[in-house]
């Protein structure tokens, strides 16, 4: 599994740390594109964020 997508951060689940996948519904896909720091970026179906950003998306 990829690290997490989430520019400056280097977690992934070789440091134990919980990843998830973006959810395939395009409404929700995009609520989190809105909450990463990250432009002109488009999240893929293997897009990963660790649970720490997760928490506050
Ligand atoms: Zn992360």
């Amino acid at each position: 599994m990829p690290g997490c997508c989430v520019p400056s951060c280097k977690n992934s689940s070789a440091k134990r740390y919980l990843m998830k996948h973006f959810p395939r519904n395009p409404e929700i896909r995009a609520q989190w594109t809105l909450n990463i720091p990250r432009p002109n970026w488009i999240p893929t179906t293997y897009s990963c964020i660790c649970e720490v950003w997760f928490i506050l998306i």
